[in-house]
C-alpha cells in the first residue's frame, strides 16, 4: 500500500501528454499552449502617442509665442504628413506620431493663446512617446510552449492577431457510477435507494480541471453488465468508476477489471478517508477507482485525478500548490495514515489558518460542503498542536492563491 505522496508520484508517472489541437482564443482559456508564439512584428509598430495632445519638435516649444495647429492625427490613421517647422499636430493617445515630431505635450500641460498653443510644461525629445518596439521586438518569443492561456495572454496573442492558437487537447474523462443502490437525481424515491451523488460530482470536478466529463449510466452490481459498461468507458482518456472496490460482497470493480486486459498499478492507499482508492492501466489509459462515499470519491478525485488530468492536458505542475497554514485547533493524527481533514479557511493577519469544517465522518456531506480545502494531517502517534504548520490543498478556486 503507497503513502499518499508516494501515490501520487506513481499516477503522475504513469500518465502522459495529450495531443494537441487549434482552438479559438477564449476556447484556449485555462489551456496549455502547445508552441512557442513568436510577435511577427515590433510592438508597437511605430512610435505613437502617449497621451491625447500635440505632436511637436520639443526645441520649437521654447518660442514664447507658441505653436500654430496644422493638423489633427486620430488614432487608427497612418501619419504621413511632415510636422513643419513652428507647428504642432493635435493628437490622440495611440496615433502614430508624425514624421518630424520628437515629442508630445499633453493637453493638460498646453494653452490656448491667440490661436496658438503654448506649452505650460517645456518637453524634451522622447517625452510621451512610445517608441517602435519599445514592448517587444519581431522574432521575439512572446508565450513559451506550456503556458497556460488566461486573460492576459489572450490580451497579447489577440495583439499580434492570433484568433486560434495550438493548445493540449481536454481531457475527456468517462465517470461510471457503479452500485445497485442508486437512483439518478430527479427519479422518484424508492425504499432503499440513494441518490447518485458522485457522478455529477465528480463532472464538475473534471470540469473545474480543465477536462471534459462524460458521464455513463449507472452500473448495476452484475458482472456482464459492468463489464460492458467498462468497456464502453474505456473509450475516453481517462475512465474513473465510483464504488465497489473495498471488500464488501458486491465489490466487483476490481474482480471486473481485473478480467479485462488491465494492469492495476495500486490498491489502497494510506489515508482517511478514500482509503480502497485503486489505480489501474489498460493500454495508456488510466483507470481511477474511487470509493463510493461521496465524500472519499471526491476527495480521492482532487487528491489523484486531478493531478492527472492537468499532466495530461500539459500542466507543467500538475500538482496544485498547497497553501501553508496554520492549524486553528489541536489535531489528532491517526497512527498509520494520512488525514485528508476537510477544513475552513480563514486569513489573521498575514497567516492562514485551518479549521476544522466539521465533522470529519466520511459519510458528512455537509462538512464537504462547508469545507475550503483539505488538510493533510501526516500520520503520527502525537497530538499536533494548534498553530502548527499544515499544508492545505484549495478546493474552491476563489482559495488557491491565497498563499502565493
Ligand atoms: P462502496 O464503496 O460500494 O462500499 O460504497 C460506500 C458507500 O457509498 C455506500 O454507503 C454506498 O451506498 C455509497 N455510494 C456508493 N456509490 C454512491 C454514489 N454514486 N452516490 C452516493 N453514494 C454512493
Ligand atoms: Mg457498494
Amino acid at each position: 500500500m503507497p503513502a499518499f505522496e508516494e501515490a501520487r508520484r506513481i499516477v503522475l508517472e504513469r500518465v502522459g501528454h495529450l495531443g494537441c489541437e487549434v482552438a479559438p482564443l477564449l476556447g484556449a482559456v485555462g489551456r496549455v499552449l502547445a508552441a512557442d508564439q513568436v510577435a511577427p512584428w515590433d510592438m508597437p509598430q511605430w512610435d505613437n502617442s502617449a497621451m491625447d495632445g500635440y505632436a511637436v519638435r520639443a526645441a520649437d516649444c521654447a518660442d514664447p509665442k507658441g505653436l500654430s495647429v496644422a493638423g489633427f492625427l486620430p488614432a487608427g490613421q497612418p501619419a504621413v504628413e511632415e510636422l513643419g517647422p513652428g507647428t504642432a499636430i493635435r493628437i490622440m493617445t495611440g496615433a502614430p506620431l508624425p514624421p518630424g515630431a520628437d515629442a508630445v505635450v499633453p493637453i493638460e500641460n498646453a494653452e490656448e493663446r491667440a490661436g496658438l498653443i503654448v506649452a505650460t510644461r517645456r518637453p524634451v525629445a522622447g517625452d510621451h512617446i512610445r517608441r517602435k518596439g519599445g514592448d517587444i521586438r519581431e522574432g521575439e518569443t512572446v508565450l513559451a510552449a506550456g503556458t497556460v492561456i488566461g486573460p492576459a495572454e489572450v490580451s497579447l496573442l489577440s495583439s499580434i492577431s492570433r484568433a486560434s492558437v495550438p493548445v493540449v487537447r481536454r481531457a475527456r474523462v468517462a465517470i461510471l457510477s457503479t452500485g445497485d443502490e442508486l437512483l439518478e437525481p430527479g427519479e422518484p424515491l424508492a425504499a432503499g435507494k440513494i441518490y447518485n451523488s458522485n457522478a455529477l460530482a465528480l463532472a464538475a470536478a473534471a470540469l473545474r480541471a480543465g477536462a471534459t466529463p462524460l458521464v455513463l449510466p449507472i452500473a448495476r452490481d452484475d458482472r456482464e453488465a459492468l463489464r460492458t459498461q467498462l468497456v464502453e468507458g474505456l473509450r475516453a482518456d481517462v475512465l474513473v468508476t465510483t464504488a465497489g472496490v473495498s471488500v464488501g460482497d458486491r465489490d466487483l470493480v476490481r474482480e471486473v477489471l481485473r478480467d479485462l486486459p488491465v494492469q492495476e498499478v495500486f490498491w489502497k492507499v494510506d489515508i482517511q478517508p478514500g482509503r480502497p482508492v485503486a489505480f489501474a492501466l489498460s493500454g495508456a489509459t488510466p483507470i481511477f477507482s474511487l470509493p463510493g462515499n461521496p465524500v472519499a470519491a471526491l476527495l480521492t478525485f482532487e487528491m489523484f485525478v486531478r493531478p492527472a488530468l492537468r499532466r495530461m492536458m500539459g500542466h507543467v505542475r500538475p500538482l496544485d500548490v498547497p497553501l501553508r497554514a496554520r492549524l486553528g485547533e489541536a489535531v489528532t493524527p491517526r497512527r498509520d495514515r494520512v488525514t485528508l481533514m476537510r477544513v475552513r479557511l480563514e486569513r489573521r493577519g498575514d497567516q492562514i489558518v485551518a479549521s476544522s469544517a466539521g465533522s470529519q465522518a466520511t459519510g458528512f456531506l455537509r462538512t464537504i460542503v462547508s469545507a475550503d480545502g483539505v488538510a493533510i494531517i501526516p500520520a503520527g502517534p502525537e497530538t499536533v498542536a494548534a498553530g502548527s504548520a499544515v499544508d492545505v490543498y484549495a478546493l474552491r478556486d476563489e482559495c488557491l492563491t491565497w498563499g502565493a
